[in-house]
């Protein structure tokens, strides 16, 4: 597997090869920030501004931004740069004392959750949220046993990134993390997808109980990114659910990806499956840029937490975050964003599904209103293909649109642009990579 990082990530043994300034700026960069340094793209880019879809370098060249989620709203969008420096310029204080803010904020955003989970905990990262929901999840059920998916990525703290299978280079988490496959609708027939999974699911379950450890939560992002994208058919979660729930154990829904309207028919990943999580996280989208994240859970789950620790987070829940949170939620609204990236997410997946008739290295397109996958196979076996991802990635870069990588083996494309993309901005995307596989 390759682990998340390391996709479409910059060689620096390459770096003789740049030249000039951004060589110079390459070098100087990976000397201060040493090993962990991680940069895109076999020419990395520098940008200077950004706005709406669009990414600016000091030229003033405009790239197509058709891979990040965290300005979901649009690039610096000036309601929520608007209303951060509004409050900035007012009051900016940690949250123990009262701020309605925050209070309007917490119920805004609760009201779009089933009703059973009523109670919230301000983070500013998905890390930390994740750190917390396995914490909760630990204290409620008294196991420590989690299952998770095989490319998942939940982020960066110790106890999460013992869950994230993704971001190990060598080894694998520790034994009391159970692995299983993702739900690959491409590999297994759809009618057989949901049993399959609740199939893997029950047997690390088993697994877990065998060797001793008690089973905890089952943690996945409902849209399945970095395992590459996967979203129908609708509800195949919903087996290993129940199954989860037989065990006494949670289910905890990772939203930091498709949270916020990504998937275009609800605000939420895991309504695509008719569920209902017993603790939600979020983060990314949720500040467009500004660091919020949020644990939303069930209260009897988050008492049975408090009678043992306490938890405070020093900037989460600010007057400035509340703002912030407030004015993403106007902008999907007002500008109805879901409905943009249900209607253009369709239109983008149905002009690739044309253009995989042109292209048979085309081997699926998949995903949910704006987060689609794009499955690239080997010309002669069929194999997955991550070094023609690792080109197509850097040729469309060269062409000034921009896109990722995702799955086990990084052969998807990962198309997930701001949410109000629109139909000329597909229609752009679609020519410039039509002309990438065209070429040799
Ligand atoms: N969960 C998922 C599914 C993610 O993709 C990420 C980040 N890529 C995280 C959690 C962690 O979020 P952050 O990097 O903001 O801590």
């Amino acid at each position: 597997m390759k682990p998340i990082l390391a996709l479409n990530a910059f060689d620096m043994n390459d770096a003789a090869e740049l030249g000039g300034a951004l060589e110079e700026r390459v070098r100087q960069r990976a000397k201060l920030f040493g090993a962990a340094s991680v940069l895109f793209y076999d020419r990395p880019l520098e940008f200077v501004r950004g706005e709406g879809c669009w990414l600016y370098d000091a030229d003033g060249v405009a790239y197509l931004d058709a891979y990040n989620n965290v300005p979901s709203v649009g690039h610096c969008h000036p309601h929520v740069v608007e209303a951060a420096t509004r409050q900035m310029g007012k009051l900016n204080i940690h949250n123990r004392y009262l701020h309605q803010g925050i209070i309007d904020y917490a119920e805004r955003l609760l009201a779009t959750l089933p009703a059973p989970l009523s109670n919230v905990t301000f983070t500013c990262t998905g890390s930390e949220s994740n750190d917390l929901a396995l914490r909760l999840a630990s204290n409620f059920t008294g196991g420590e046993g989690i299952v998770v998916t095989e490319a998942a990525y939940h982020g960066n703290t110790a106890l999460v990134t013992e869950s994230s299978p993704a971001s190990y280079k060598h080894g694998a988490p520790p034994r009391r993390v159970r692995v299983v496959p993702a739900p690959d609708s491409y590999r297994v027939p759809q009618e057989r997808l949901s049993d399959t999974f609740a199939g893997h699911v029950a047997a690390a379950i088993e697994d877990l109980k065998r060797n001793g450890i008690r089973f905890s939560a089952l943690a996945v992002d409902s849209i399945f990114s970095s395992d590459g994208v996967f979203a129908d058919p609708p509800g195949f979660l919903r087996t290993a659910i129940d199954v989860v729930h037989r065990a006494n154990g949670l289910f905890i829904a990772d939203e930091v990806q498709p949270g916020f309207g990504r998937t275009g028919a609800s605000l939420w990943g895991f309504q695509r499956h008719g569920l209902q999580p017993d603790i939600v996280t979020l983060g990314k989208p949720m500040g467009n840029g500004y660091p919020i994240g949020a644990v939303v859970m069930r209260p009897e789950i988050l008492d049975a937490f408090c009678e043992r620790y306490g938890y405070f987070n020093t900037y989460a829940g600010s007057p400035v975050a509340a703002a912030v949170g407030h004015a993403v939620l106007d902008v999907i609204e007002r500008e109805k964003l879901m409905e943009n990236a249900m209607r253009v997410g369709e239109y983008l997946k149905q002009r690739l599904t044309d253009m995989s008739a042109r292209h048979p290295e085309i081997g699926d397109v998949r995903g949910a209103g704006l987060y689609i996958g794009v499955e690239l196979l080997r010309r002669g076996d069929g194999s997955p293909a991550p070094e023609r991802a690792a080109t197509i990635i850097n040729k469309l870069r060269d062409r000034r649109v921009l896109i990722g990588a995702a799955g086990r083996f990084g052969s998807v494309l990962k198309i997930r642009p701001p949410l109000c993309f629109s139909a000329v901005h597909a229609d752009h995307l679609i020519a410039v990579l039509d002309d990438v596989l065209t070429e040799a």
